[in-house]
This record gives structure tokens, sequence and C-alpha cells, in this order.
């Protein structure tokens, strides 16, 4: 690529006197060329991957990346005066994901390109996605993200499908966004929207009138089901999504000569937790619709489906009331009725049928009886699946049952994140870890090798300083670069215990007010979007906040600890976090974290996790061994059983327990209430002592303990290295180019 004549063409300048925007453009223009000209793949079979999320984060550094032209462009442009982190800052980052599951899927379409895959994601165009989160009062707001520009990632097509509603029908339009894969074939993103869609009706914040299903359909993400009508949104997105993507892969199927009853030889759709779920019956109308016999459809698209499970909070496993089902997409009821009349004329457990007592619809259970596979997301979340949660249909269908362990695309996440981490490891072993990941066990050879080790802290140094400046000109914060980074980021939610680094922190800060200052000033980092229905996950939101604020105001304090929250968590901030990080929270009450991929960005980063048996960082543990990660608190089978039993009590443990009740009594005392909300900091205080569903208490001493063990440790810098050096070398496994392997091999058979 030469920049210049493409810019000269296209401006009628010189690159040097072009502004950013300009260069973002003329690179967007080139690079979509680039990924237009790769092929296709081809093969009978094709995977569809079916989710309400995908959070891809900026594309233009990838997609150089994986076009292999990054280094070139990047350094054409510094010939020119010009920065390519200054361009990449005029992109928007699409937002069109809450969390992990879109992030997974993000990786998933990056890893099935890289092989050579013939896979297309299917998803929805959300023109506001989620919310950005803005912090006022020390309290999350939430304001539509406007990432949507004229000219984007985004090519409209002039495919169109019906969708009908009861209300009346819509038609979808399909939106491509290129995958360009680390190799040479090129996928694509499905996006449907509608053209109807009337950003004029949101209202202040995020309101909007809910009942406008043709204006306000593919407005947000999820809206607020916190009430009958978000719900009732919830259901049009799952429908609008799952009626096109089917009615769009049945016609790519039938073009290549499928007779309809063999869908499974020509399609295989993964089914990304339950939001698509009704791509089942929905493809089974369409067959029917198409004239297959009931049955012969049901069969066919069951062979054709495959299920991945993401959560055993029960409060995630989406259940439909069977009215709004038939307020919304009245024609799948008779469906969904056969699909149930059908398990219980076989089954006898109520437990196994779709639909139950209170006439409410399990999507989880249309989809593990009428799909070939349910798979687990880390080897500890489906045993729990098989043995606990999804124990009755284990036992009728253990051959569907399988474990795919999570990954995340190391091109994202270690190439273009921490390029000079990169450079190191390559000039160590060379860059064939760049194809085979595994190949970064070689460095374990340099255990001992303190050049190396040196190198990798003085990347470790670049890195926070990077963040340093960063958080400076982002947020005005000023954070010491030569402190310890302790980082926890991932959505709020009380199962990950946002809450329980919190109460360590106000134990800190007790600690050094006491007089016992640490030998290196401690630097906490949070970042975290709740959902704006969540008033708890709010309060602990707006708790951390006033400890960040309290501490900062305490000069006896602040010089060795700090509490820093980084507005609106996402891609973006991931990327210039993980690299700087030292001390990784994975603190989750073990049993309740399905897997995690944020424990997987860290480590291959080189920062030591500090966390529960929980998710993958059984795995993660069995990886490194003990002595380079820090493990703590009950296990599964404790938790499991103490729910089981329903004896747990968070009285007395706040009762007995002195450093617990300090650190509690301390949310609602006179320091935080000065700069608090009363009614958030009690609320959270009696939320904690009354019931801590979570069951915070029980692992904190052994939190304490583990933390200042790391602590302790990092003070040992080469032995600290070592640690970082086994972390990297052992994270290959989670590279999305292993997970992916395993589903063609296990599942898609492409
Ligand atoms: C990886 C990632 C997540 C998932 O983090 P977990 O710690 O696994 O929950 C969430 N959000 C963003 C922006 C991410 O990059």
């Amino acid at each position: 690529m030469n920049i210049s004549e493409i810019i000269v063409s296209k401006y009628g300048k010189a690159v040097s006197q072009c502004s950013n925007e300009e260069i973002y453009y003329a690179l967007l223009d080139e690079v979509q060329r680039l990924a237009e000209a790769k092929h296709r793949p081809v093969s009978k079979k094709k995977l569809y991957y079916f989710s309400a999320e995908f959070l891809i984060g900026k594309l233009l550094s990838n997609n150089l990346i994986n076009l292999g032209i990054y280094d070139e462009v990047k350094k054409q442009l510094a010939e020119n005066g010009k920065d390519i982190c200054d361009i990449e800052e005029i992109e928007n980052e699409p937002s069109l994901g809450n969390g992990g599951l879109g992030r997974l899927a993000a990786c998933f379409l990056d890893s099935i390109a890289t092989l050579g895959l013939n896979g297309d994601g299917v998803g929805l165009k959300y023109h506001f996605g989620l919310f950005r989160q803005v912090f006022e009062y020390n309290q999350q707001t939430a304001v539509p993200d406007k990432w949507l520009t004229d000219d984007s990632w985004l090519i409209k097509t002039n495919k169109t499908y019906p969708v009908k509603f009861k209300k009346g029908s819509v038609t979808a339009r399909m939106y491509d966004i290129n995958v360009t894969g680390y190799g040479s074939t090129t996928n694509k993103l499905h996006l449907f929207d509608i053209d109807t869609a009337d950003e004029s009706i949101i209202e202040n914040g995020i309101d909007f009138d809910k009942e406008q299903i043709d204006k306000n359909l593919t407005l947000f993400l999820y809206p607020d089901d916190s009430d009958d009508a978000g719900r009732m949104l919830r259901i049009y997105q799952q429908y609008f999504m799952v009626s096109a993507g089917a009615q769009m892969l049945l016609d790519e199927c039938v073009a290549k000569g499928c007779k309809l009853y063999d869908l499974a030889d020509y399609a295989v759709i993964q089914i990304n937790d339950t939001h698509p779920t009704m791509v089942i019956p929905e493809l089974i109308r369409l067959l029917v619709e198409r004239g297959l016999e009931m049955d012969n459809a049901i069969n066919a698209v069951s062979k054709a489906c495959a299920y991945t499970n993401h959560t055993i909070l029960a409060e995630a496993l989406e259940k439909w009331p069977i009215s709004y089902l038939k307020q919304v997409v009245p024609q799948l009821m008779p469906i969904i009725e056969v699909l149930d009349n059908k398990v219980r004329r076989k089954y006898d457990n109520k437990e196994l049928y779709i639909i139950d007592r209170d006439e409410r619809v399990h999507m989880a259970h249309i989809d593990i009886h009428y799909s070939i596979s349910v798979n687990g997301v880390a080897s500890l979340h489906t045993d729990i699946l098989k043995n606990e949660e999804l124990n009755g249909f284990y036992q009728i269908y253990p051959e569907k049952f399988n474990n795919k362990t999570n990954g995340i695309t190391f091109r994202r996440w270690l190439l273009h994140c921490n390029p000079e981490l990169t450079e190191l490891i390559s000039s160590l072993i060379g860059s064939g870890f760049k194809k085979d990941a595994v190949e970064l066990k070689k460095l374990m050879k340099f255990k001992e090798d303190k050049t190396a080790l040196n190198r990798l802290l003085e990347i470790k140094s670049l890195k926070k300083k990077q963040l340093k400046n960063h958080l400076l000109t982002s947020q005005k914060i000023d954070i010491d670069e030569n402190s310890i980074f302790d980082i926890q980021v991932k959505r709020l939610h009380e199962y990950k215990r946002q809450q329980l680094n919190a109460l360590y922190i106000i134990h800190k800060y007790l600690e050094i007010k006491g007089g016992k200052k640490p030998t290196t000033p401690i630097t906490v980092i949070f970042g975290a979007k709740a959902a704006p229905a969540y008033v708890i996950a709010q309060d602990i939101i707006h708790l951390v906040l006033c400890l960040s604020e309290v501490i900062s105001k305490d000069p006896e304090v602040s010089p060795y600890l700090k509490v820093v929250m980084v507005e609106n968590y996402n891609v973006t901030e991931a990327q210039k976090l993980i690299p700087a990080c030292d001390i990784s929270e994975q603190i989750s009450l073990a049993s309740k974290e399905a897997s995690g991929t944020g424990n997987m960005k860290f480590m291959l980063n080189g920062a030591v996790t500090l966390g529960t048996e929980d998710g993958a960082n059984v795995e993660i543990h069995e990886l490194v061994g003990d002595d380079n990660i820090y493990i703590f608190g009950d296990l599964s089978e404790t938790v499991v059983e103490r729910y089981k039993k329903g004896s747990y009590k968070a009285k007395e443990y706040y009762e007995e327990n002195e450093d617990i009740q300090e650190a509690v009594d301390f949310i609602t005392g006179e320091e935080l209430m000065e700069v608090g909300n009363k009614e958030r900091l009690e609320r959270l205080s009696r939320e904690l002592i009354g019931k801590d569903w979570f069951m915070t208490f029980p692992d904190f001493d052994e939190y304490v303990k583990a933390r200042e063990k790391a602590y302790k440790d990092y003070e040992n810098r080469t032995e600290w290295a070592e640690k970082m050096l086994v972390n990297i070398a052992m994270a290959g496994y989670f590279s999305s180019d292993r997970t992916i392997e395993e589903y063609n091999r296990d599942i898609w058979k492409l």
C-alpha cells in the first residue's frame, strides 16, 4: 500500500497536509477494498454464528494487522509526521455488546476467518448500542452512544427480508462488516436493521417510547427490561434477528442445492446463549411454509442447530411468558407447543418441559431438546451444567454435552494492544506463535534469563506509563506509574464481587491510617458498566467512586493508595488497561463465572491472576502452577452445597469478624456519607449484612491474605518477572484459534 498515492488521488494533497480524520477515511476505503479482494471461503456446509451481541472493538488497526500491512502503514505515516495511534482515535468503537459474551463472539469471528472456515456472524445493528457511561456526582449516568457515522465499516446491502409481527410487518435490511482473518480469506458479519428506525424518539438519557416498534426496534441493545414494554421489545428484537437471519441462510442453502430436509448438510447454526433461540421454531415454520411436513422440518432443523450455554445464573436463563409471545409472534406458538408436546410424550419429568406450569417458555430447553450439541464455556462450568444445573438433560442426552473452553484472539489482545511485548517475544522465540499460539511455551527456556526478564519488566513499565498518560488526557486522573497496578475490569455484577475488592480497599485504607504503610504504593483500577435497572450494581459503582474521592483527599493515605474508576469501560479502554496490569482481579464467587475471558487477556499480557477457583481460572491455575497465581476462597462444591442448604447467614460473619465489621461499617460512616448518597450507601450496607447473596464475607479473610502475599512477592522484581513470563508462556491454550478448531472438530464439521 502506498499511502501518499492514495491520499493524493483522494484529496489532491500530501499526507502531511491532511487531518487525522481525512487519513482515517482514506485508510478505511482502502482497507475495505483490500478486504473485499480477499476470497471468501467456499464449502458445501457453512456456519452461521447467531448472536445478539458482537463486541468487535475498533477495526482499522485490527484489519491492518490481519491484512499484514500494519507495520508498513505505520512506517509510512510516521515518515509523513503522522502517528497511527492518533489516526486510530478517530474511529468510534461499535457499541454492539455488553461484555464477555459479545466479545467472545467477536474473537470467534476473527478465528473462524483466520482458520479459513466458511462461517458468518448474524446479529443486529443497534444504532446506539449499549449506553455510554458518564460519571456525575459519583454515580453512573447512561447516555446514548452515538457510534454510527455516515462512512463506516458497515456496508449497506440491497438484501431485505420481511419480518412479520402480530402488530404488522417490518422490513429487515442487511448490512455487512468484513471480517478479515489473519490469513487469506474474509468472512462477513451480517447485521440487520430497519430503514424506519427513528433516532429522534429518544427522550432524555436513554429513554424512549417502547411501543413504536417500527421506530425503536434497533435503537438500543437490550433496552431496560425492568418493565413489560422493555421485555416485550427484547422479544421483538430477538425475533427480528432470527427471522431475517433464517431467511437469509435458507436462501443461501437453496442456492447451493439444498432440498430443505437436508438442511444440516448445508448449514450449522451456533446459538450463542438463549437470545437467538427462536431461530429454531422460526426455521421450522419457514420449512413447513415451503412444503416440508412438520416432523421432517423439526428433524432437519434439530440436526443443524447447536447451543452454547454461558451462565448458570437462574435470572439469566430466559423464560418468556406465553402471553408475551402471543402478542408479538403468535405464528411461533403453535410450533413451540408441538415441540413441547413431543417432550411431554417422551418424558414425564416436568423439569424437562419447554412450557412450565406458569405458562412460560424456557428458551434453553428448546435449545437442548432440538439441537445436536450443548456446550459450556470452561471445564468447571461444563461439569456444573452436567452434574447440577442441567443434570436432568444430561441424563437423557449425555452425548450432546461437551466443553469448549473460551479463548481470545491474540491478534487483538497481544499483537495489537502490546506491540512492544510482541516484538520481545518474536526476538526470543521467533514469530511462529502468531499462527500457532502454543509456541509461546518456548518462552519457558528464558525463565532464568536475566536479560529477558528485565526486558519484560521494562515493557510493563512502559505500558504503565502509556496508561498513565492516557488517563491524564481522558479523565484528568494522575496515577503513579511506579505503583502496583491492581486491576478489575468487567461488567458490574454482584457475582463478580467488585464489592469484595472495595471492602479490601477500605481495610487497606484503615490499615494505612493506622500507620501500616505498603512498601510500594498501590493503584487499584476499576472499569465497569452497570445495567441501568440493576440498583445494587449502581450502588457498588457509587461506593467505588466515593472511596476514590475520600482516599485522594486524605493526605495520610493518598501517597500509598489510589482508587480509579475508568469511565465507559469498553474494548478500546481494555486494550490500554490490560497490558499495563500487574495484578489481575478475577474474584467471582466460585461456580458463578462461567469462564471469563478477561482473565486470559491479562495473563497473556504478563499480569498475575489473583482469583478464585472459578471459570477458566481453574484451567489457568493448572497451566501455570501454584507459584504463578494467587488462589483463594471457597471451592465451587462448598458454595453449591451452601446454596442448597440455604445455610448462609451473612450477619454472623459480620458480627464475628472484626475486619469485616469495620470495613462494612465504613460504608455508612461519616467519611463516605460526606461525599456520597445516603440512600445508596445504606442500601448497599443493608444488602451486605442482611443478604450478601454472592457470599463475599466467607472469602474475605483469605482474599486479604492472598492479596497481601501478592503485594509482598511483587517486591522481588526478578521472581515477579518469572511469574509474568510463565503466565505469558502458558497462555497459548487460550487462543480462540484453539477454541474454534475444537468447535469445528466436534460440532460444526465444516
Ligand atoms: C474481555 C472483555 C470483557 C469480559 O471480561 P470478563 O472479565 O471475562 O467478564 C468485558 N468487556 C470488555 C470490553 C472486554 O474486552
